[in-house]
């Protein structure tokens, strides 16, 4: 998608500091990070948000979720503990249309979320 934020950090138009990559998934750090470890995991493919998730699509999802277990174990955050979070749309604080999950750790976080 041509004007894509994610899809630009994906082809590399935007620069950002890569953690993981593989054929379905692209992960980098937040610029704005709200944890000590905060990683955002998109799919290569555009997918607007969680409401475009599709049997056709879904194994995107299931590869983003299989790069946050090995990222989390490259970080060393695997043994303490994180969280994963999707925002999806206005009341859910999704500010870029292009689906992502933060993935975040070094610090303990409160329930329920914000
Ligand atoms: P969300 O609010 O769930 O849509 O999350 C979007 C996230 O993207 C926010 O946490 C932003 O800090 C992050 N973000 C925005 N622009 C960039 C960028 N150029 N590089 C890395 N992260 C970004
Ligand atoms: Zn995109």
């Amino acid at each position: 998608m041509a004007d894509c934020l994610f899809c630009k950090i994906i082809n590399g138009e935007v620069p950002s500091t890569k953690v993981f990559e593989n054929e379905l998934v692209y992960a980098f750090r937040d610029i704005e990070p709200q944890a000590p470890e905060h990683i955002v995991i998109v799919p290569k493919k555009h997918i607007a948000s969680t409401n475009d998730i599709t049997a056709e699509n879904s194994g995107y999802v299931a590869a983003i979720f299989e790069a946050a277990a090995q990222i989390a174990k490259q970080l060393g955050i695997d043994g303490d503990g994180y969280r994963i979070v999707n925002n999806c749309g206005k009341l859910g604080g999704q500010t870029v249309g292009h689906l992502h999950f933060h993935l975040m750790g070094g610090r303990s976080f409160g329930w329920p979320a914000g």
